[in-house]
């Protein structure tokens, strides 16, 4: 059993820190909001002043924060995870963030002796809370195989997905897909209703032909086909508006610093920032379908 930091107790870090005490493991956890250190202490965990108190003497760190720039100023910034973990520590990071930085913060560890995976989630807090999230990890293959038996007291899924970066890489690129292939679900939808086309047909066609996608039989934009999906219940999410923009707009960013065309993700990203400025940024990001006009 292991001294566990874990930096970043949110919607998702809460859940998955339950986990690692669930699995034995000594939590000590920081985040600038009082009420998640209190649910923490709830749970069994240690409650630390500050990110440097929690990382002192800590064979492992977790962070699950909400962008690149927090989770640099976690590890790098003096006082904290860097200037107080052990010696090799293990450094798992969950959180989603840009590629660039990523990479910048792995090599930072590097620098100073530690071992850093890069380990963005998919499966969302209902995921989190069941231990069934998917790992897209990117790093050395020691360091993947250190960070797996964490990984799995936290989730069902753990991909090694090549070094440093490729983790977030993947969920990126995998959203982007995600993001692109709503719309093109919630065009073919309002398309249909336009023609007099049942909406159920079109599913049952398309269900079962090339334009079958998770976009039309898991998450189904308009409201019959799928009953489950977020179409039925006024578009709660899910996976909201906001969620699909954050992760559309670091797919952009990393098209650019790689120099890779993606058109269509650059349409999906400016029409779900329409859509989240027009006041839609908590619906499922399926809601998109509304902005066509379809979807009622
Ligand atoms: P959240 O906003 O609920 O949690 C982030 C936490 O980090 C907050 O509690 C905040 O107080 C804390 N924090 C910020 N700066 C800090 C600092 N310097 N020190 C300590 N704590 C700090 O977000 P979340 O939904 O838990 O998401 C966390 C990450 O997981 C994000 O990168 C998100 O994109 C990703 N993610 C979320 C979901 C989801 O369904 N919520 C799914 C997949 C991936």
């Amino acid at each position: 059993m292991s001294r566990i930091a874990f930096i970043g107790l949110g919607n998702m870090g809460l859940p998955m820190a339950r986990n690692l005490l669930k699995a034995g493991h000594t939590v000590v956890g920081f985040d600038l909001a009082p009420q998640s250190l209190a649910a923490l202490a709830e749970a069994g965990g240690t409650i630390a002043g500050s990110v440097g108190d929690a990382a002192q003497g800590a064979e492992v760190v977790v962070t699950m924060l909400p962008a690149g720039r927090h989770v640099r100023s976690v590890y790098e910034d003096a006082g904290n995870v860097f200037d107080n973990a052990v010696p090799g520590a293990l450094l798992i990071d969950s959180s989603t963030i840009d590629v660039d930085s990523a990479r910048a913060v792995a090599a930072a560890a590097a620098g100073r002796g530690f071992v850093l995976v890069d380990a963005p989630v998919s499966g969302g807090t209902g995921g989190a809370a069941a231990g069934t999230l998917t790992f897209m990890v990117g790093g050395t293959d020691e360091a993947v195989e250190r960070a797996r038996p964490y990984l799995a007291q936290m989730g069902k899924t753990v991909v090694h997905t090549g070094g440093p970066g490729t983790g977030q890489a993947a969920k990126i690129c995998n959203n982007m897909i995600l993001g692109i292939s709503m719309i093109a679900v919630s065009e073919a939808f309002t398309l249909a209703d336009k023609l007099g086309l049942d909406r159920q047909k079109l599913f049952d066609v398309s269900s079962t032909s090339s334009g079958q996608c998770w976009s039309l039989t898991t998450y189904c934009p308009v409201p019959g086909p799928v009953p489950t999906s977020p179409a039925n219940r006024d578009y709660a999410p899910g996976f909201a508006v906001d969620m699909m923009l954050k992760d559309l707009k670091l797919a952009q960013a990393a098209a650019a610093s790689s120099g890779a065309a993606t058109p269509l993700g650059a349409n999906a990203a400016a029409l779900y920032a329409l859509f989240s400025a027009a006041g839609n940024g908590h619906l499922d990001f399926s809601a998109i379908v509304k902005m066509l006009g379809g979807g009622k």
